[in-house]
């Protein structure tokens, strides 16, 4: 496989990065017309199935990623949608990042003269680690400091060589370019290498061959996910076995807004979530990753840090145990059904990108507490409307009078309580239809 620079014409073969040296962006792409899906229902599930539509590599290095199941979403009836979970937990390391890994470490393989390198928060150098092992080479992480404590020794477990750099995973980008460079690595980092993404635009591939969506709904914190799964679509429409792209949504964490709040036109926040692994400051694919969502005609959503317990414990009464970073899509799927967004036969694939096996970050916890004492008020408010002193009382914790109203002021602004009436100085509240679903989506 070589990529022709469309605009100086040179020629790129053992990485591709998202831009010619000269500015023009790169595409990697096949012989559309040959490609005969009805082929791919007679082998077996996994990235590999695609293989017309993946570059040619010497040997693959598999683990069997990919081919995750489709789950339909109790939630989402609940909501009264039609709501299905891509658990892409189910993966060899527990995240999406190993459709990535097999397909960077197989064609990387004749350029990994000492190994391979990535820049990643945690799941990509996790995946890294396990396909290097596989293939026999050294693989290098370079991880930034807030991390989760399960992501690090999955790494160091899997073999390979830690380097911690800068506070999120954007500041490693560039040094693992260098020390690709410096050690004679392989880098397979997306923001230097765009081999990966076809990997991972496989996601795209069986969404459609099972479900054909109308939506899909993607975690979003460098914006290669997202940006993939458009180019797995896009070229389902080149070949021509669909009319028109999904709608594609991104979900950020409200504190680390970059790309969503590109899209929805307000101020961005770049702040640590516990999200960790939506926390890229200044992702080098945002443009890419703004382009997936307006090209197919989609929005973004984001997701207050308090909506995040909510989310895991929702995906948790499906059976599935996600990352925080994955549990943004519940809060997500709530707004927009709250705006109308949705229609009642829309197919919404929901993306579950990483397990939460992976570990909190001590770090982050201290700073991000549990907002237990926030859903007992909202049980409290479900039987009838309140006033603060008396849900004070109710609560019977030894908690100051004033820190109710601050909780009060945050779960208006969250959306979930509303003030009902006055009477004299008395504020009353009382549940939003969203804070209703919230805790009936809990099952408390
Ligand atoms: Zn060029």
């Amino acid at each position: 496989m070589k990529v022709r620079c469309p605009s100086c014409g040179l020629v790129y073969s053992s990485t591709i990065p998202p831009l010619c040296q000269c500015g023009e962006r790169l595409a990697i792409r096949y012989e559309y017309d040959g490609v005969e899906p009805k082929l791919w229902k007679g082998r077996r599930p996994g990235v590999w199935r695609y293989m017309e539509l993946l570059p040619d590599v010497p040997e693959i290095v598999s683990l069997s990623e990919g081919g995750t199941p489709l789950l339909k979403s109790r939630f989402g009836e609940k909501l009264g949608l039609n709501v299905f979970l891509k658990d892409e937990t189910r993966n060899p390391t527990g995240s999406f990042r190993d459709r990535l890994a097999t397909v960077a470490v197989s064609y990387g393989l004749p350029h990994a003269k000492n190994g391979f390198v990535v820049a990643s928060n945690g799941n990509a150098a996790a995946s890294l680690a396990a396909y290097a092992s596989r293939a026999g080479k050294e693989a290098y992480a370079v991880i930034p400091r807030f991390i989760e404590s399960g992501k690090l020794s999955q790494i160091a477990s899997l073999g390979a060589r830690i380097i911690r750099y800068g506070e999120s995973v954007d500041e490693g980008v560039s040094y693992a370019s260098g020390l690709a460079e410096g050690k004679g690595l392989y880098d397979i980092t997306p923001e230097n290498n765009m081999i990966g993404l076809e990997g991972q635009k496989t996601i795209a591939f069986e969404l459609w061959e099972e479900l054909n969506p109308t939506h899909v709904v993607v975690p979003t914190g460098s914006g290669s996910n997202i940006y993939s799964i458009y180019k797995g679509f896009s070229e389902l429409k080149e070949i021509g076995v669909i009319d028109e792209l999904p709608k594609l949504i991104a979900v950020q964490a409200e504190k680390c807004s970059p790309i969503a709040s590109e899209v929805l036109g307000i101020e961005p926040r770049v702040e640590p979530t516990k999200a960790l692994a939506l926390y890229v400051k200044n992702p080098l694919m945002k443009e890419l990753a703004v382009e997936a969502v307006t090209k197919s005609r989609g929005t973004a959503v984001v997701v207050g840090e308090d909506e995040l317990d909510l989310g895991q414990k929702t995906l948790a009464k499906e059976g599935i145990f996600a990352e925080y970073a994955s549990s943004v899509v519940i809060p997500a799927l709530m707004a927009l059904r709250e705006e109308g967004y949705f229609e009642r036969d829309d197919r919404i694939a929901v993306i579950v990108t990483s397990s939460g096996l992976k570990g909190q970050c001590e770090e982050s916890r201290e700073r991000f507490p549990v907002g237990s004492t926030k859903l007992e008020i909202l049980k409290l408010l479900r039987d009838g409307e309140m006033y603060g002193y008396e849900i004070w009382e109710a609560l019977k914790k030894p908690l100051r009078y004033q820190a109710i109203y601050q909780h009060l002021r945050e779960l208006e602004s969250m959306g979930l309580i509303e003030e009902s009436r006055h009477r004299g100085r008395r504020v009353y509240y009382r549940l939003t239809e969203r804070g209703r679903l919230l805790l009936e989506g809990l099952g408390d």
